[in-house]
């Protein structure tokens, strides 16, 4: 079949009307036989076959399935019981849950009598499970009528109001596959169906939409969501190939006196395996004459710093400049303390450069650098003013990505006859799966594990209701001549009331500690910043026990002698959130402590951020909970991103298949980089007619 048949505007199919069309097009946005094709199923109800438990697969179908109950339970959760029965067959045992009319279903059901249940099966905790089942007893079962399996399509009310029902869907798309009569083309490899065993693509057509068996249904849509993803990570994974092919750097062959001397002489500790690994990866980067573009990823702490300057120290062996840009001016002056003490024994040079920078000291760097005898310059946008010219900058390290436009990044390269390497870090840990997919054509390094000796910071959940206890334990702290946070929320649409409770809260701090035995700092957002810096520096200095505060604590305050974090209102804050403000902690060498206070009322999504917190420490597991939770949209401001306008697939329910994807999207382009051999020519015809419509792609979302 030619493509033009799918891309026939949508009218021109029996059973759609000018009317239809317009409310398909507006509410579905099908424009063309091609859309209506991908529109997929949100569910099936399959009442055609009798499923043995172990049968089930994990579809997400409705499925039907004929057992006995042996047991009833009640567990208790933290809010309200569920009620749980044991349902057998002859092939296993899965669970029944219910959540609601407890007293009704345990009267009502009976022990060891066969019953039809039919619902939707979830895959928990290595069983299936299937909560308020529709139940029927058997004999009664057999003497009613059901209908066939049937998919459910997206819907709105508008369309079921117009009479386009889902039958009518249904209908639809019958006469869709009665006109193409199987012949949708093939958009995958030979080599890739079989190694993959993947259903063929009429057959996973076929089978999204009127699915023969359960596990049909399943094939097909493995398929279908491998088919998505690995589009997507095609055209990421080729446009970072043409990348290195196309964009130069400058090759730095050497390894020279300045990396080995600090290397084998300076290193203040010894590097961990992450670190050694990043190195590596950083080093075979500029070693190459491609020009890197690696983001760095490593949660606070993991050590970050040392590998940037060990990469800046390969630039300067090379002969060329280097430079770091952060997004503050104090997180700058942080980079270049440490940076500078790092340098301490070595024959460099290196100096900051901030909006603060006096004129005359400005002159002065402005010229070593043009003139070559400044080697590292670190800073903040003031590094990217027109004066500032460098004599070969050969790497540009950017912390904190998000923070700079990707025209300001260019406007960094274009100083420069060739574009310089660009490492970009990072301290937000982002999922892997997410970050493949959105910054699938950067290279990625992680930076996976802290140095040793870190401890791990004691994280605890307590109500309001013991908020005594929570003081007399901070009194004890405090005692032993620890410091304090006792952070409040502070969301823009709730302004005032927050700016209250943040007061209420400072003042029956100051109750509970009393002068002259405790100091108590505040600072927020309404204060003047002298005054904040005044607070701050109370603070640092040790003069103060306890700092109250909103969650405007500086980026990047350092005081290692503060060891305890109170969060109240913890439900308020996101995961991510609550990971920064535990990471202000935790920096001495003293035991820290972390207690998130909360009210008893608490979502679902709630109590599972607050048991995170507790549970772990580790960014990147709270990221990927924080993700699930969340959706990829809100979590990186990607909503944007084309890259997650998925149609079948779900990055985070099928990270496994990503992963795959991925994988196999390397291992076609590796082998044949232009998709021009013979085999790989359905996925040269798919690739570019994405690209091809792409416009009607993102009207559609
Ligand atoms: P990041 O920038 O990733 O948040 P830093 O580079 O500031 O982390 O490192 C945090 C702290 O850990 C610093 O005090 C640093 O000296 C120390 N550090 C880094 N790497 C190691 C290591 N391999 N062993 C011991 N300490 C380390
Ligand atoms: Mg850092």
């Amino acid at each position: 079949m030619n493509t033009n048949f799918l891309q026939t505007p949508i009218e021109y199919l029996k059973g759609v009307g000018p009317n239809r069309a317009n409310l398909l097009k507006m509410e579905l946005g099908i424009h063309t036989f091609q859309d209506l094709l991908n529109l997929f199923p949100n569910r099936y109800l399959d009442r055609t076959q009798y499923y043995k438990i172990a049968q089930l697969q994990q579809t997400n179908a409705e499925v039907q399935i004929i057992g006995k109950i042996t047991h009833i339970k009640t567990v208790q959760q933290q809010r309200g019981k569920r009620l749980v029965a044991t349902f057998v067959d002859e092939t296993g045992t899965m669970e029944l849950v219910w959540f609601r009319g407890h007293k009704w279903i345990k009267e009502n059901l009976k022990i060891n009598v066969p019953y039809v249940i039919f619902g939707k099966c979830n895959w928990f905790n290595g069983a299936f499970s299937m909560p308020h089942p529709e139940m029927e007893l058997l004999e009664a079962h057999e003497k009613s009528i059901r209908s066939a399996m049937q998919p459910v399509y997206p819907s709105t009310e508008k369309l079921s109001n117009s009479g386009i029902t889902n039958r009518v869907v249904n209908g639809l798309m019958q006469q869709l596959f009665l006109e193409a009569k199987n012949g949708f083309a093939e958009s995958l490899s030979k080599p890739l169906l079989e190694q993959l065993k993947l259903l063929p693509k009429n057959e996973a057509l076929f089978n999204i939409h009127f699915p023969k068996s359960q596990s049909l249904l399943a094939r097909a849509q493995y398929r279908l969501k491998f088919e998505e993803l690995f589009y997507i990570q095609l055209q990421l994974i080729r446009k970072n190939l043409l990348h290195k092919a196309k964009i130069k750097g400058y090759p730095f062959e050497k390894v020279g006196p300045l990396f080995n001397t600090f290397y084998n002489e300076h290193l203040p500790f010894e590097l961990t395996d992450a670190q050694k690994r990043v190195i590596k990866e950083i080093r075979n980067d500029l070693g190459s004459n491609a020009q890197m573009n690696r983001l760095l990823q490593g949660d606070v702490g993991s050590g970050k710093t040392i590998v940037a300057l060990m990469s800046m120290l390969i630039a300067l062996d090379n002969g060329f400049q280097a430079c770091l840009m952060a997004p503050t001016e104090i997180l700058s002056v942080q980079h270049y303390n440490g940076l500078l003490e790092l340098c301490n024994n070595l024959n460099t040079s290196i100096e900051i450069l901030t909006g603060s920078t006096k004129t005359s000291k400005r002159k002065e760097i402005h010229e070593k650098l043009e003139n070559g005898a400044l080697d590292m310059l670190i800073g903040t946008h003031a590094l990217l003013e027109d004066k500032v010219k460098f004599k070969n900058l050969g790497l540009a390290i950017i912390d904190e990505q998000h923070r700079f436009g990707v025209a300001q990044r260019s406007k960094l390269w274009h100083k420069n006859e060739y574009p310089p390497h660009v490492l970009v870090m990072t301290a937000t840990p982002i999922p892997r799966t997410l970050a493949m997919s959105v910054y699938g054509d950067l290279d990625i390094s992680v930076i996976d594990e802290l140095p040793p000796g870190r401890k791990d910071i004691k994280t605890v959940h307590r109500f309001d209701a013991n908020r005594l206890k929570v003081f007399r334990f901070v009194r004890d702290e405090i005692s032993k001549g620890r410091q304090v946070y006792m952070v409040y929320p502070l969301i823009q649409e709730s302004e005032a009331l927050d700016y209250k409770d943040l007061m209420d809260g400072y003042e029956s701090i100051v109750r509970e500690f009393p002068l002259p035995k405790y100091q108590v700092s505040i600072v927020h957002g309404k204060m003047k910043p002298a005054d904040k810096e005044i607070e701050m520096e109370r603070f640092v200095k040790g003069q103060t026990q306890i700092m109250v505060a909103t969650t405007v604590i500086e980026v990047g305050v350092d005081v290692p002698n503060a060891s305890v974090m109170v969060i109240e209102s913890a439900e308020r804050f996101g995961l991510s959130q609550l990971h920064q403000l535990r990471g202000r902690v935790g920096r001495g060498a003293e035991q820290s402590y972390c207690i998130l206070m909360t009210s008893h009322k608490l979502s679902a999504d709630a109590k599972t951020r607050l048991e995170t917190m507790v549970r772990t420490g580790d960014g990147f597991e709270i990221a990927e909970v924080d993700l699930r939770l969340r959706g990829p949209g809100d979590l990186m401001g990607t909503q944007q991103s084309g890259v997650l306008n998925l149609r079948i697939a779900d990055i985070v329910k099928d990270s496994e298949i990503l992963k795959i994807a991925r994988s196999y999207a390397f291992q076609v382009l590796k082998g044949d980089p232009s998709l021009s051999l013979p085999e790989n020519l359905p996925i040269k015809k798919t690739f570019v007619q994405l690209a091809k419509y792409k416009n009607i792609w993102n009207y559609i979302s």
